[in-house]
């Protein structure tokens, strides 16, 4: 099987800095594709390091993919290093990247300084990939099996992400081209509401009932659950694809409503699923979560259709004054209830005219309030047919503990809907 290293290069990275997002989505794309991705590295801003790295990733590799350092300033070094390592005599112009150049500054109203030209300077050993979303040109250095004791190729890519990624599927392509790749097929599941534990507990039979060669991933994310995605290497995609969904029709009779899509996806878009056309439409009354619901709601395209708006009652007058919660409510139950967030809920549905709404309210901390313990959150539905309420308590920091509760009413939520439609 054809493997890869994936090697980012640049300070920035091993100071901490920046968080490395490259590797995990170039490794995540190949990985779709069907590339094994064996290593990934990072390295500074060094072109002995970048040499020697880079050598000992080709040695033990069939493909190397590297990001950062192509840049015009002074700290891009990896261009050199890369002239190094291939044994380069000089440099080429490359044509096509030096009207790309031109284009992208001349829209910016920018001149085209010498600097910049020199960006489409590149080894005599190399070939190359245009990059049209930036000024530095993808290289593409092909080694004999006489200088590894393999075929190895390596690409060259600019550091920044949006160019990076823009870059893979035409690297994809040219690996392709070059190296045999098994055919990959996934399928991909959404559960939300369960500890990984208690699922990896409650599918362990299943699990172990799974041919051999379909391989299993767990894939956790807070805001939209566990990704459980089944991937068969090689064989006709067909066929593959229907032993798949068998076995996920199996997984789903066992998972029944906590799967909630059987796709790649995320619960704002489940919901929006379940809304689209149907006339009904949905409200969120925001406490602790700021706006976050509101913003994943929105961040679907179409939203317009069934999202009619949001009130972030921060404060106690707003949540009295705006929403209508009862402020003997507050008083007797406390601010953190759910008594509170079934009137806030309620509140946002009149104040609005919504078929559903979504409310929450606790403590994302770090402080407390001296009554709940930090990470506790209650979340509250209502609809026609009445509302619902529920707590939960999560122990993470603030941040992490805003996008748990986000991602929590928003299941509980569908969760809501999906019952109430099939009433
Ligand atoms: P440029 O032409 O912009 O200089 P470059 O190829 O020289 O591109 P770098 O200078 O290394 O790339 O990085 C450009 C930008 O991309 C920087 O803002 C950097 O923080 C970011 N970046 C670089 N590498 C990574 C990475 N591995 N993950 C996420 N961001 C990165
Ligand atoms: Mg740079």
């Amino acid at each position: 099987m054809t493997k890869a290293s994936v090697c980012t290069i640049g300070d920035e990275i091993l100071i901490g800095q920046i968080l490395d997002t490259n590797s995990y989505r170039i490794s995540s794309a190949l990985n779709e594709a069907g590339i094994r991705v064996n290593r990934m590295v990072s390295i500074g801003d060094d072109g002995e390091a970048i040499i020697n790295s880079l050598r000992n990733e080709l040695k033990t590799n069939d493909i190397v993919i590297s990001t950062g350092g192509l840049g015009p300033t002074k700290d891009d070094i990896t261009k050199a290093a890369l002239a190094t390592l291939s044994g380069s005599k000089g440099y080429v112009e490359n044509a096509v990247q030096l009207e790309i150049i031109h284009r992208i500054l001349y829209s910016r109203g920018l001149d085209v300084l010498d600097v910049n030209r020199a960006q489409a300077l590149v080894p005599d050993t190399c070939e190359v990939i245009p990059n049209h979303l930036g000024t530095a040109p993808i290289m593409v250095f092909r080694f004999d099996k006489d200088v590894f004791g393999h075929p190895a190729t390596l690409y060259a890519l600019p550091g920044v992400p949006y160019e990076a990624l823009g870059a893979v599927p035409a690297v994809i392509d040219d690996i392709k081209a070059h190296f045999p790749v098994d055919d990959i097929c996934h399928r991909s599941i959404m559960v939300y509401g369960m500890a990984e534990s208690a699922l990896s507990k409650l599918i362990e039979p299943w699990e172990d009932s799974l041919p051999k060669d379909i391989h299993l991933a767990y894939l956790p994310n807070q805001l939209t659950g566990v990704r459980l995605r089944l991937s068969v290497y090689g064989g006709d995609r067909e066929s593959e694809e229907r032993r798949i969904s068998a076995e996920l029709d199996r997984l789903s009779a066992i998972l029944g409503d906590n799967i909630y899509s059987y796709t790649d996806d995320n619960l704002q878009n489940a919901i929006g699923r379940l809304l689209k056309g149907t006339g009904k439409t949905l409200s969120a009354a925001e406490s602790c979560t700021g706006g976050r619901i509101a913003s994943l709601i929105t961040s679907v395209p179409g939203a317009s259709g069934y999202f009619l708006g949001s009130v972030t009652s921060y404060a106690v007058s707003v949540k009295e004054n705006v929403l209508g919660v009862n402020p003997d409510t507050i008083r007797e139950k406390g601010v953190v209830s759910q008594e509170v967030a079934a009137e806030m809920a309620e509140g946002v549905r009149r104040l609005t005219g919504s078929t559903y709404s979504v409310s929450t309210t606790g403590l994302a901390g770090p402080q407390g309030d001296g009554v709940n313990r930090v990470g506790t959150v209650c979340i509250g539905v209502s609809g026609p047919t009445g509302t619902k309420t529920f707590t939960r308590n999560y122990q993470n920091d603030r941040e992490r503990n805003i996008e748990r509760f986000s991602a929590t009413a928003l299941d509980f939520l569908r969760r809501f809907i999906e019952s109430e439609l099939s009433c």
